[in-house]
Order: structure tokens, then sequence, then C-alpha cells
């Protein structure tokens, strides 16, 4: 049996990367903050771990939960937005800690730990970046702190593939998808863009290791 983590999955494109995974016939773990979460996760058919990935008590947490553990795909969705703000304004360092430790730090903390637990050759490490972390597609400022938070998680996991040559690791941009963090005007239900990253992401091979990748197929410009 295949196994997969969805690195947060409480909600929105995370959550629904489990549903799927598990439609899919994966065993599935799956991460959330809170108990509740946990509970419904585990309803859903995964197993729940707790994971705040802002947290590196919780990280030690959860490395000593997957030992031993082999995946062929995780998934690292967990996000934050911030200020909407541009760059007329100057963010609260707060909010910029915020965004980078969830958004750049978490992965940064998870790569070494949930590497060298993915197979050789076929394991994937897939990470939710944005069409906002694009330096090449980037034509106005709003959303500013997050812009470099997804443009630093870009660099960081193209820098990281380098050193893992045995795993296939890719960014995705997930579209503008109906999500707490989306909104209702967004333009794709959660369904549709994760069953789109999903065909992606089964059709990646080594030689797309450290790509940015759109969930309707198409290459994305850094
Ligand atoms: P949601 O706001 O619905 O979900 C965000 C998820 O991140 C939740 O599971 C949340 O957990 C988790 N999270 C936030 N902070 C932490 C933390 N400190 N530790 C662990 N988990 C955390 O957003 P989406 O589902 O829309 O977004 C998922 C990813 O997709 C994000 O990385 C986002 O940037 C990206 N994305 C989304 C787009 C969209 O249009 N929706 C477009 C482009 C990219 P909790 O419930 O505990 O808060």
């Amino acid at each position: 049996m295949r196994n997969a983590v969805v690195l947060g999955a409480s909600r929105g494109i995370g959550f629904e990367f489990a549903r799927q995974l598990l439609r899919q016939g994966y065993n599935v773990y799956a991460t959330a903050r809170k108990k509740e979460d946990l509970i419904k996760l585990t309803n859903l058919g995964a197993r729940g771990l707790e994971l705040d990935v802002t947290n590196s008590v919780s990280v030690a947490g959860l490395s000593c939960q997957l030992n031993d553990m082999k995946f062929d795909l995780a998934v690292y969705v967990s996000g934050v937005y911030g200020p909407e703000s541009g760059s007329q304004y100057v963010p609260s360092m707060n909010d910029f800690d915020q965004v980078m430790h969830t958004n750049v730090w978490g992965a940064m903390q998870l790569i070494p730990l949930i590497s060298p637990l993915l197979t050789n050759s076929q394991g994937k490490f897939i990470f939710i970046s944005s069409l906002m972390g694009s330096i090449a597609q980037t034509q106005s400022s709003f959303g500013w702190v997050y812009r470099a938070s997804k443009a630093a998680l870009n660099m960081t996991i193209k820098a990281a593939a380098a050193d893992y040559p045995k795993t296939i690791f890719a960014v995705m941009n997930p579209g503008w998808v109906k999500t707490d963090m989306g909104g209702s005007q967004a333009t794709l239900e959660v369904n549709e863009s994760v069953s789109g990253m999903l065909q992606v992401i089964n059709k990646l091979t080594l030689k797309d290791s450290g790509t940015f990748q759109s969930y309707d197929g198409r290459a994305m410009n850094w």
C-alpha cells in the first residue's frame, strides 16, 4: 500500500488532498494543529498527527512519531496569507514573522526530517506555493509579505532539490481556490484544484525535480 503524508490538512486544500488520496487507496497520515481537526481527519480515514509548523518542539514530536515510516508522497500545504497591503505600508514584524515562519521556516524544518523517509527514486515531496510567488509574473505588490514568502519557498525547494537527488521535489501553483484563504470569489472549487494537482504529481519523474508546476499541467515561470 502506498503511504502519503499531508502536512497541514485541517481544512481547505490540505483536507481535500487527504480526502482524495484516501480515495486513491493511499494510507494517509495527515497533520493538524487542533484536536477537533485531528478527530475530523481520523473520521475521514486518515491517521491524524498533531503539528504546528512554527513550533520546533511540535516538529520534533512529529519526527518521533514518523520514525521508521516510508512515504511515497509528502505534501506541504500549511500556509498563511498575512496582511493584504502592498509596498506603501510597512508590515509589522509580527505579521512578517508569522507568514515567513509558516510558509518558509516550516518547510525548511520539515525537509531534512521527511526527505529521508521518502522512497528512493520515486518519492515525491510537493510544496504548495502560489502564482503570487512567481517573480516573473508579478505586476503589483498587494499581499506583499505573502508574495515574498512564496518566492522564498520556491527558492527553498529549488535549492533543496539539488541535495536530495533521489527524491522528486516540486512546488505547485494550486490556482485561485475557494477556501478560507482564497475566498468565495475564487475561480476553482477545491476538488478541481486538488484533482488537477494530483494528476500533475502522478506524472512527475526525477527529471522534473526542482520545477514549478501548475494545477492545470502548465509549467510555471519562476
Ligand atoms: P486555508 O486558510 O483554508 O488553510 C490553511 C491551512 O494551513 C490550514 O490547514 C491551517 O491550519 C494551516 N496552517 C496555518 N498555520 C499553520 C501552522 N502554524 N502550523 C500548521 N498548519 C498551519 O488555505 P488554503 O487551503 O487555501 O491554502 C493551502 C495552501 O495553498 C497555502 O499554502 C496557501 O498559501 C496555498 N495557496 C492557496 C490559494 C487559494 O486560492 N486558496 C492560492 C495559492 C496558494 P489551521 O486550521 O490550524 O489554521
